[in-house]
């Protein structure tokens, strides 16, 4: 979910007020007595689609939100960390599996939560894999026993829906797009989504991993 607003201020504790600040167009944190803006930026999650062959290694996970659902694992990249070490660090995490990445998958932005999503296609480097703490099960499907209605997220759901369309051409490609929710109905289901700004481009070393 999207950050709170922090109350306080970072910097000397005392409360802030909402304004908008000089030659700035949005409402912003401003401290009450030193000043100091408080600014509220997207957060990155990152994460992998792994495959073997005709599967994809999904998680359940074991908490909230979408708690039980099933994820490719991922999570918040950490400061000081470049995307691909922290989705292969969240892959670990979640799902005690080595990876390597394969190529960049997708990049989406959900505006409404102030988050970016990119995810990386990724190959094992070892066979072994167990649910880590924050998942209940880790396990392949086949791409044809996908389980659609148990998938964790709107995003989660485009991801593989993306790559699925990628296996049927044979050609690796990288998506981006803006997952807006049209404002109606629940924003955890995917049928309140699209993704209508969505870019598209072959990659030129993109490795057709089915045929591995
Ligand atoms: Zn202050």
């Amino acid at each position: 979910m999207i950050d709170p607003d922090p109350k306080f201020c970072h910097q000397c504790g005392e409360t802030l007020t909402h304004k908008i600040p000089d030659g700035e167009d949005r409402p912003r944190g401003v401290c009450t007595s030193c000043g100091n803006i408080h600014y509220i930026n997207p957060r990155v999650v990152v994460g992998t689609v792994i495959e073997s062959g005709d599967r994809i290694l999904l998680c359940r996970r074991a908490i909230e939100p979408a708690h039980g659902k099933w994820t490719p694992p991922a999570g918040f990249l950490e400061v000081g960390e470049s995307t691909v070490d922290g989705a292969i660090r969240e892959t670990w995490e979640e799902a005690r599996a080595k990876v390597e990445v394969v190529q960049p998958l997708v990049s989406i932005d959900l505006t409404r939560i102030g988050q970016i999503h990119v995810k990386y296609l990724a190959k094992m480097k070892s066979d072994e894999f167990e649910a880590g703490p924050e998942s209940l099960e880790v396990r392949w499907f086949n791409y044809s026993e996908i389980p659609w209605d148990e998938l964790a997220f709107p995003v989660t759901h485009w991801s593989l829906r993306l790559r699925m369309e990628d296996r049927a051409l044979g050609q690796g490609r990288f998506h981006r797009g803006t997952l807006a929710w049209n404002k109606q109905g629940s924003p955890l289901d995917i049928d309140n989504y699209d993704l209508s700004d969505l870019q598209s481009w072959p990659l030129l070393s993109g490795k057709d991993l089915s045929q591995d």
